[in-house]
């Protein structure tokens, strides 16, 4: 057994919540000092504390907010009901900005890192492998090729498409990695890694509905294997 309790530490205007070694209720009441016990391999972060451990011969705090309690833990708190409510503004930054703007005119632009030069489609602002923003707009597709798909075979809730259907990997002309979509306008069981497909929009829509077959020969593999 140990205790999770609230330490004010000295100096501190509000406490923290952290577990304390105790071998059971007797051994824990509020105005208790306790210490620190640091963790064997510290490196700088909150996991260097251990747990706190009481500092046995430190008379107990006089002031500690709280009235020491017996020990009994017949009326103990185990859990609170408290309704809660977020209200947030979602932002989605420059770059995912610039691509939903695009999306609305039918167009996808995808942004490209200038060290490495690979195209991010949806772009997040930033190369993750070079650890550089990403500046240059680029406008990939319409087309690309269906690098890897899988059959769904379970329909999902809230969602009026026939089972089974194929979503799939695909890597739009000039994309440096894949998005997802669906696959349709042709059997399941003939889409293929290498099918040449394209958007198709729907009245209103802000993201193309699915994509269908160009009717293009299939891509070499070595056009798309990095982007699987
Ligand atoms: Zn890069």
């Amino acid at each position: 057994p140990f205790a999770w309790v609230l330490v004010t530490l000295d100096g501190a205007d509000t406490a923290i919540l952290h577990a304390l070694d105790a071998p059971g209720p007797e051994a824990v009441r509020t105005g208790m000092r306790v210490r620190v016990r640091w963790a064997a391999d510290r490196i700088g972060a909150i996991t260097d504390i251990a747990c706190f451990e009481p500092h046995e011969g430190a008379a107990d705090a006089a002031d500690a907010g709280a009235a020491p309690h017996d020990g009994v833990f017949a009326d103990a708190v185990t859990g609170i009901v408290a309704e809660a409510r977020l209200d947030y503004t979602y932002s989605p930054g420059r770059a995912q900005t610039a691509y939903i703007n695009a999306l609305s005119e039918r167009k996808t632009v995808g942004e490209r890192c200038p060290s490495c030069r690979k195209v991010y489609v949806p772009p997040r602002g930033a190369c993750p492998t070079c650890g550089v923003a990403t500046t240059d707009q680029v406008e990939v597709g319409p087309a690309g090729t269906v690098t890897t798909y899988c059959i769904v075979n379970i329909k999902a809730r809230n969602l009026d498409i026939e089972v089974p259907y194929v979503y799939a990997h695909i890597a739009l002309d000039g994309a440096g990695l894949a998005l997802h979509g669906r696959i349709g306008g042709i059997p399941y069981d003939q889409v293929r890694m290498g099918l040449r497909v394209e958007p198709v929009w729907t009245e209103g829509g802000r993201h193309p509905d699915h994509y269908r077959p160009t009717g293009e020969p299939d891509a070499d593999y070595d056009a798309y294997k990095e982007l699987i």
